[in-house]
């Protein structure tokens, strides 16, 4: 097995990596998930179709293998550069899918260009992990569908042009089967946006209600009461999105230098769960280089490997914020604000709903034991 790049991708390695040389003032290392900062990064990465790097370049992309998309999304995740796109990770893919000629046309160029940033109306108060409980309903009306109801923890809603929604169009069949999906503005008259704050203090996510919203019908992406078929293949998309497994070791790294300048000696313990952490973010990468190098033959995402990746990155991610509060003491705890610590306060504050988000992890190791192992549903 040969583990090195061919020159192509170290091309584009260096060639991206030339790319965030220019797009930090800093060279690199200080991007934050601001939105400003989110906006140029999304204006300039349309500009070289590298926002949906993936796609034909019909659509917008540049028909990216996916070894390109993986290490294009390391070095984005190790440099901090907020690139991911819920409308370029998983609606596109889902109207290239399902979408008639008219919607691609309509959405996918506006999506790559990053004019359009969709968000994702899926979950429920009553909804999910058992996603296909979900009540919110939408009612045909002549050429229109009326939609009621709720949705909630929707990420970036307060920021985005699109929705992307599951609602249910027939309440009377099993319920996987009366679930419909639509993409709608989110400044249709009926949408109000409520914002949630999280324990860190951030506005990330919201809940979205729907007043007798009017949607015409020619925004139902594919069959009507046959939403969910589509849905779980967009779940699919959404879990298999690689690559960016090196926000962990950057994160390492950067607690390292953190620790070594600092007069105080790491203790022995502490050292002890670094090294482990350094192990696992090694195993994380190489989980990555598997999933890109079975995508490169089969074409196809590997649903399980991506799985065990999404599992064991979010619980990376905690064991690292969690050693990061153990080795930076009280300080860190006491002051969660000092601008040199804060940085790691944050982390570990955020790094709980990474377990949750896309899935929990007792979802991701019911669906490795039972497709992966073979195991039979309890
Ligand atoms: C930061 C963040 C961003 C999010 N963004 C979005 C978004 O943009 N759009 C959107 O639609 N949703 C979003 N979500 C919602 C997310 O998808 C759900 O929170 C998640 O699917 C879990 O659903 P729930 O919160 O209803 O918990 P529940 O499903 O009620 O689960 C509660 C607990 O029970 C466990 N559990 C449930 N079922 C089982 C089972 N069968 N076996 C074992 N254990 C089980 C769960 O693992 C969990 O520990 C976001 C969530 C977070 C934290």
């Amino acid at each position: 097995m040969d583990f090195r790049l061919s020159p192509e991708h170290a091309a584009f390695q260096r060639e991206v990596n030339q790319f965030v040389d220019e797009l930090l003032p800093t060279g690199g290392g200080d991007a934050r998930d601001e939105p400003e900062f989110a906006a140029v990064a999304r204006r300039e990465l349309a500009k070289r179709g590298w926002l949906a790097l993936p796609w034909p370049e019909e659509y917008g992309g540049k028909g990216a293998s996916p070894m390109q998309q993986m290490l294009f999304n390391e070095i984005m995740s190790y440099r901090r550069v907020p690139s991911f796109s819920m409308g370029v990770a998983w609606v596109g893919p889902s109207l290239m899918l399902y979408g008639t000629d008219e919607q691609k046309a309509r959405f996918l160029p506006r999506i790559a260009s990053g004019e359009d940033v969709w968000c994702t109306l899926y979950s429920e108060p009553g909804a999910g992990s058992d996603l296909a409980a979900l009540q919110t309903r939408a009612v045909r009306e002549g050429d229109d569908y009326v939609i009621n109801g709720q949705k909630i923890w929707t990420s970036g809603a307060h920021r985005s042009d699109w929705g992307w929604l599951a609602a249910r169009t027939d309440p009377d069949a099993p319920k996987h089967r009366g679930i419909s999906l639509f993409c709608l503005p989110m400044d249709t008259p009926g949408i109000s946006i409520r914002p949630l704050v999280n324990m860190t203090g951030d506005h990330e996510f919201n809940e979205v209600f729907f007043d007798n919203v009017r949607v015409p019908a020619a925004q139902r992406v594919g069959e009507e009461h046959r939403g969910w078929y589509a849905l779980a293949v967009a779940l699919d998309f959404e879990r298999s999105s690689i690559g960016a497994t090196s926000a962990a070791r950057r994160m390492l790294e950067d607690l390292v230098t953190y620790l070594k300048a600092q007069p105080a000696p790491v203790s022995d313990a502490n050292r002890m769960r670094l090294a482990d952490c350094a192990v696992a973010v090694q195993v994380l990468r190489f989980m990555g280089y598997r999933i890109a190098a079975e995508q490169e033959k089969t074409r196809i995402a590997p649903t399980l490997p991506a799985q065990m990746a999404k599992l064991f990155a979010s619980e990376l991610n905690q064991r690292i914020t969690t050693v990061s509060m153990q080795a930076l003491g009280l300080d860190a705890q006491a002051h969660p604000a000092a601008a040199a610590t804060e940085r790691w306060t944050h982390g570990f504050l955020r790094a709980v709903a990474n377990t949750i988000e896309g899935g929990t992890s007792e979802i991701q190791r019911n669906v490795i034991a039972t497709r992966g192992l073979g195991m039979p549903r309890g």
